[in-house]
């Protein structure tokens, strides 16, 4: 990984002050993810952002699992983030579960419950929620606002020991329900949820809130700077007051930043996992889904998920990414690593007349013309080859340089053909078509003689491999954010996000290994998929087209 290349942005400045300025000593932060779902592009922000800033200052960075909450929690997504953190290039310090602190966090309510802090209070969510008062108006105080820190003590043992039921009871801060922070509202810290845990089993039948939890997790790793999105800036107040109240030795900080958005992407685990469940997609990992394991199956590379993360900036003002911004750093990170292939996804069947029956010559071709140290392949040319059919036309527009009758061409890294003939089948569809090649015009001869305008690909026929490729454009549809709330995402899916070509590609793909990724001359870079490259079986995904009309913007 690169060590030059730190972008400044607000929250490493406040770190260079804090070291500067003694805060801290040593800098520790943290990426906490729920367990309730698998990672996408967004996620991958904030972990860049958290294991970048340590490494640079040469502090930690812990992989936390935020699993408070038992219902939406699985261990199959706990194995996912594990496997995609470090695919994304990252090495935890600790790994933790907030789970494990369950019992010292009920230490810490115990702590309120004996200062006057917190009371149990017997009001249900739709009771809580209607004296919450608004922005506007001021909340009431509950009923069992002055319950003693006996009977508070009491109520709150009874509700671990599993005396009430779902919903009966809560723990609540005893804050202000006047604040014009609705946060600071006497919020709800413990609820009771008869529900078995994926790390505690049925040990435990209440569980903490989020903003009460997370604080507390914060403090017991002796995180520094805590970083999330700006949706937690008005719970800062609440953040400091429990590590401020519950009496931690250690105390962290909150800092938020806007969180990432792309065009075309729908960034939310509750979205994502309804196309899951719905079957609208082939799994977390479908080459469409924005899900890191979805960007590695369709053919991104962590180094270009990383730079992406690190050139988009963190900033404090939410906006919109154009998604178009990550492919033109896939492209860069391709250009030099990926082999240079051919590969047909709509074949037609070229006959070249006047080259002899049963020969097979083998010519060179660059792997990579911008590397030439990565050498020469070989590939096979005889009298029989296919090439797209879009390359062949009966009646061609102007500037139409490609075949038809009469015209010449140039087969990379061959011969210049020239096209005399063409058969159709019954309906009238072009089916072969029949050329003469020039000996004299070999690739790397040195000939001169003459010039043709077009240049296209191929692949010998009695050698090509099958292979099918799958091309993808964005799962949703433009409109799909604008109409959030009536109706579905799901009506706004993109009836073209995948389609798919059965074709050929040169014989020296035969072994191609899932994840193997090529650039496909006048196509663009293809990645082969991790789950059905097998059994001889070669499917290729679209990673990205080789042209955009996307320019990097001047900084
Ligand atoms: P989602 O809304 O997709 O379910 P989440 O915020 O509920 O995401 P968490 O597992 O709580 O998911 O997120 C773990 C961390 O990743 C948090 O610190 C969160 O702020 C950060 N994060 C989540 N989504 C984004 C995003 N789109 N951009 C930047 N950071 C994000
Ligand atoms: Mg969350």
């Amino acid at each position: 990984m690169e060590n030059s290349n730190h972008t400044s942005n607000f929250i490493r400045n406040i770190i260079v002050e804090d070291l500067k300025e003694g805060r801290v000593n040593e800098i520790i932060t943290r990426f906490p993810p729920e367990p309730n779902g698998y990672l996408h592009i967004g996620h991958a922000k904030s972990i860049c952002l958290n294991f970048e800033l340590a490494k640079e200052f040469k502090g930690r960075a812990n992989l936390r699992f935020d699993d408070t909450n038992p219902i939406k929690e699985d261990q199959e997504y706990v194995d996912s983030i594990k496997q995609d953190v470090e695919w994304l290039g990252f090495t935890w310090d600790e790994l933790n579960f907030a789970s494990n602190y369950f019992e010292e966090m009920y230490n810490r309510a115990i702590v309120l419950i004996n200062k006057g802090k917190a009371f149990v209070c017997d009001l249900n969510a739709e009771q809580i929620r209607e004296t919450r008062g608004t922005l506007t108006e001021p909340g009431q105080n509950s009923p069992y606002r002055d319950r003693t820190v006996e009977e508070n003590l009491e109520l709150f043992d009874r509700m671990r020991k599993g005396e009430f039921g779902n919903g009966e009871k809560v723990l609540r801060a005893k804050i202000d329900m006047l604040s014009p922070n609705i946060n600071l509202r006497d919020p709800v810290i413990y609820r009771v949820s008869h529900t078995p845990h994926h790390n505690t089993g049925d040990q435990w039948c209440i569980y903490p809130m989020y903003a009460f939890a997370h604080p507390i997790e914060d403090a017991i790793e002796g995180i520094t700077h805590s970083i999330c999105t700006l949706e937690f800036e008005d719970q800062r107040p609440f953040y400091d007051w429990v590590v401020a109240e519950t009496e931690m030795e250690k105390v962290p900080h909150q800092y938020e930043f806007a969180r990432l958005n792309l065009t075309n992407t729908v960034m939310s685990k509750r979205k994502l996992k309804q196309l899951v469940d719905e079957g609208v997609v082939d799994g977390w990992d479908d080459p469409r889904m924005p899900t890191i394991s979805g960007l590695r199956r369709r053919g991104f590379t962590p180094e270009s998920i990383r730079t992406f993360c690190r050139e988009i900036g963190v900033t404090k003002s939410n906006g919109t990414i154009d998604s178009k911004y990550l492919d033109y750093f896939i492209r860069e990170d391709l250009k030099l690593k990926a082999p240079r292939t051919m590969g047909i996804l709509k074949p037609l069947k070229v006959v070249i007349t006047n080259y002899p029956e049963g020969e097979v010559e083998w010519l060179d071709a660059e792997i990579n013309p911008e590397v030439p140290e990565m050498g020469l392949r070989q590939i096979p040319f005889s009298r029989e080859l296919y090439i797209e059919q879009d390359d062949f036309m009966e009646n061609p527009p102007n500037k139409y340089f490609r075949l038809f009758p009469g015209n010449e061409v140039r087969l990379k890294h061959a011969y210049f053909i020239k096209c005399n003939d063409f058969v159709k089948d019954e309906a009238g569809n072009v089916v072969e078509i029949h050329c003469t090649y020039d000996q004299e015009t070999k690739s790397g001869s040195g000939f001169t003689g003459r010039k043709v305008k077009g240049t296209i690909h191929w692949v010998e026929a009695t050698h090509a491999v099958p292979a099918e490729f799958r091309l993808y454009e964005p799962l949703i549809l433009d409109e799909a954010e604008e109409a959030e709330g009536e109706g579905s995402f799901l009506d706004h899916l993109n009836p073209n996000s995948i389609v798919t070509e059965q074709g050929f590609v040169e014989p020296n793909m035969k072994d191609v290994q899932p994840q193997d990724k090529f650039q496909f001359f006048r196509h663009g870079y293809f990645n082969a998929d991790s789950k059905y490259t097998k059994d001889g079986n070669i499917v290729f995904n679209l990673i990205v087209s080789l042209k955009s009309s996307f320019e990097l913007p001047k900084s």
